[in-house]
């Protein structure tokens, strides 16, 4: 493995590819050039014997014709002065005799049987060059002749050649080439380490800071120098870990918060389950004292025989039993306050006749203690108003309770100011202020937690449970307003609070009691309203909600789809005309998507019986027409549901007129007028159908048929009619809202 590696280091990469080629090239070029200049020598070699056996030959013609010896010897010994010569011999074929000189040591024999083969021979080491010797000095150079007895052939002569000096002459060569390579290829290693070396140690100081880098130290840079790419290459790590850093600290700082964020929920959670536990341990003590109380005087009551005595008993009985069903309902109160919320109830009331009944109740308790009660109301808050007129009475009779409870002498007084008003609601003050004990300026914070009371000993001077002023706070803030105290020790106590009224028009208001009943028999029924025009939205939603049912909004078809797929909906009211999906198009959707569709009611404004065929074949149980009749849609939503209950005129309680004030109608209708008007001035066409549909909707909503008749007239002709005639139709509009709504405001 660690071999591997090596190998695969840019250091190994480069010598081996420059030392294998170079090598291969190295032993080419010298196998070429040892074997050329063999060939070379060889060639020289071969020339010289052939020239001397040939120049022999001619001049030993004469001495070997003429048998002299000692001439042939000389003309031998002088042939042996060329270099690599070693031998020569004479054949004289008269006498059969021959003269060696030299090194020669082959047979006369063996050299003529080489003499039928190519020439020069070679054996054991030594070239052998032969030539004829003839009388005529011409020699004969045809080989077939030769050991023919020609009579005028001599003999022959050979010189013999060692090839040793060939030999030396080439291992010489041999020897200056492999230096040369082995020079060249030293040079070529030792350059190829140097280049190497300049590529790797940069890699490896960059490969150290990546190491380091891993372990932690983002600090550490790359320094940047060295052949371009790496220079590159560093300067991208750095960049690199730069961003890593800086995503580390985004991160920590990320998870810092986080993890305070969930201490912060921890803590929270912590103290809400330790206010849970303080509760119940509270609520079970609480309960616990009075009912004590009574099982303890019940078993006193059994024994005693004494008729006074059983009487006391008994009335400690009683004030025990109502001090305890006092707590279950303070309790079963608060905790449903706890829970989810008030649910408030909407009706008009006198604000005059609701506060004398206020007051008169509490007036005896007032009178029993000597208290002045005094009460009044500022002239500038309305007299009638819509709200929830029990949960009211529930906060400001627990305040009076509490003052003429705290309070020996002096007075209790109970006032309505109007704090400020919108164009439909106005916010109330209503304060009750008292001559009585105070309250420690370090205690007020905690009396609106649940069983908070100033100290101990109020329970047992006073009674109450603590749970009075937890729920006013939570009754006011669903209200929409606040509670709070001011108090000093000894000087008397004021505590108010403000909530949010509805102004109404005196003409909604009904005889006796000014109260309007509505039956909830739409209770735990959720109803999905598809409609697109927001007013519409709200005032169906709010008449349906009078009925106590749970009601879910879709702006357009496609969102209707989704939400009957997504959620549970008992009922479903589609509007035809709506945008992006249609309701008939989404009527059949629903229908199909699920197995058990919700039943499914049309709602349409322009309704033709074609139009109601289309939603009832698309599925629909039955189509209303708009203005919507409360009592009709009401059991036509209850007879789709299979529910036996219907209402009447009487007990509809004319709520859909009332939900809505004629001045949030009046806003809606002058707002698309607005609209209207300005997209007729500025030549914008974009949306004056769309504006035109949701006036006709607020017309027919409301039943104001001259004024959807006007809006009718204005929708045939705007496109062709001049635009002066227009911005004068759209005035007369304006102007018949203000007569028809001022002059007929109880049909709104
Ligand atoms: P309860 O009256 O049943 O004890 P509350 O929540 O209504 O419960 O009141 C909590 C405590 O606030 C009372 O026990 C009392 O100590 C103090 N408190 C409330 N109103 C007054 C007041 N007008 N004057 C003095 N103390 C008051």
């Amino acid at each position: 493995m660690r071999d591997k590696r090596k190998l695969s280091s840019i250091h190994a990469r480069l010598l081996l590819t420059t030392l294998i080629p170079l090598t291969l090239l190295s032993l080419i070029l010298g196998w070429y050039i040892v074997t050329s200049q063999r060939a070379v020598l060889l060639s020289n070699l071969h020339d010289t014997g052939r020239v001397a056996a040939q120049q022999m030959a001619s001049n030993a013609e004469f001495a070997l014709f003429s048998g002299n010896q000692s001439m042939l010897e000389t003309l031998g010994y002088s042939v042996l002065d060329i270099p690599s010569v070693s031998g020569i011999v004479f054949y004289n074929e008269i006498d059969e005799s021959t003269v060696r000189i030299g090194t020669i040591d082959v047979s006369a024999k063996r050299m003529s049987e080489a003499f039928g083969r190519d020439l020069p021979f070679f054996i054991d080491s030594y070239w052998y060059f032969y030539s004829p010797i003839t009388i005529s000095g011409i020699p004969i150079m045809d080989y077939d002749e030769v050991g023919q007895s020609d009579p005028e052939s001599l003999g022959w002569v050979v010189v013999a050649l060692t090839d040793q000096i060939l030999l030396e002459e080439q291992k010489e060569a041999i020897f200056g080439a492999l230096v040369v390579t082995t020079l060249s290829l030293l040079v070529a290693a030792w350059l190829s380490m140097r280049i190497g070396r300049s590529i790797s140690r940069p890699v490896e100081s960059l490969t150290e800071i990546v190491e380091v880098m891993e372990a932690g130290a983002l600090d550490s840079l790359a320094t940047e120098d060295g052949p371009l790419e790496i220079r590159k290459l560093a300067y991208g790590i750095n960049q690199l870990a730069t961003s890593v850093r800086e995503s580390n600290v985004r991160m920590q700082s990320e998870i810092a918060r986080a993890t305070a964020q969930l201490q912060i929920t921890l803590i929270e959670l912590e103290e809400a389950m330790e206010a849970q536990d303080q509760f119940l341990a509270r609520m079970s003590h609480e309960l616990r004292t009075p009912l004590t109380a009574v099982i303890g005087f019940s078993k006193l009551l059994a024994k005693e025989e004494d008729a006074s005595k059983r009487k006391e008993h008994l009335r400690v009985i009683e004030s025990s039993s109502t001090m305890l069903l006092t707590m279950i309902d303070d309790i079963l109160e608060f905790s449903k306050a706890h829970l989810g919320g008030f649910t408030l109830e909407k009706r008009n009331f006198n604000m005059d006749q609701w506060f004398t009944d206020l007051v008169a109740i509490h007036r005896p308790s007032a009178d029993a203690k000597n208290i002045a009660l005094t009460c009044s109301i500022a002239d500038d808050v309305p007299r009638n108003l819509s709200g929830d007129p029990v949960r009211l009475a529930q906060i400001v009779s627990n305040l009076i309770s509490n003052a003429l409870k705290f309070t020996d002498r002096g007075f209790v007084a109970v006032d309505i100011q109007c704090q400020s008003a919108e164009d439909n609601y106005v916010v109330l003050e209503c304060s009750v202020s008292d001559s009585g004990k105070g309250i420690a300026a370090d205690k007020i914070p905690i009396l609106f937690d649940p069983f908070a009371q100033e100290d101990t000993s109020i329970n047992r001077r006073f009674g109450g449970t603590g749970l009075g002023l937890a729920i006013c706070k939570r009754l006011a803030q669903t209200m929409g307003g606040e509670i709070k105290i001011e108090s000093e020790e000894g000087k008397g106590s004021v505590v108010s609070f403000t909530c949010r009224l509805y102004e109404v028009d005196e003409s909604m208001l009904e005889n006796g009691d000014g109260a309007m009943l509505t039956e909830k028999v739409l209770a735990g029924v959720t109803i999905l309203l598809a409609e697109d025009n927001p007013f519409n939205q709200k005032l169906i939603v709010k008449l349906l909600r009078g009925y106590g049912a749970d009601c879910l909004v879709a702006n357009n078809g496609l969102e209707a789809i989704e939400i009957a797929g997504d959620l549970h909906v008992d009922v479903v009211l589609m509007d035809i005309h709506m945008p992006i999906v249609d309701g008939v198009t989404a009527c059949e959707t629903i229908v199909q998507q699920s197995g058990e569709s919700p039943p499914i009611i049309g709602l349409t404004a322009d309704i033709t019986p074609m139009e109601q065929q289309r939603m009832l074949t698309a599925g629909a149980v039955s189509v209303q027409s708009k203005p919507v009749d409360e009592v009709k849609l009401v059991n036509s939503i209850l007879k789709s549901l299979n529910d036996v209950n219907v209402i009447s005129e009487n007990t509809g309680g004319g709520l859909l007129a009332s939900v809505i004030p004629v001045e949030e109608l009046k806003a809606a209708l002058y707002d698309n007028l607005d609209k209207l008007d300005l997209q007729l001035r500025s030549g914008e066409k974009s949306s004056q159908r769309q504006i035109i549909h949701d006036l006709m909707g607020l017309c027919g909503l409301y039943g104001m048929d001259e004024l959807r008749e006007l809006v009718l007239q204005f929708r045939a002709c705007y496109g062709t009619s001049e635009f002066e005639d227009n911005i004068k139709k759209v005035q007369d509009i304006r102007q018949h809202i203000e007569d028809y709504l001022v002059k007929d405001s109880n049909k709104a």
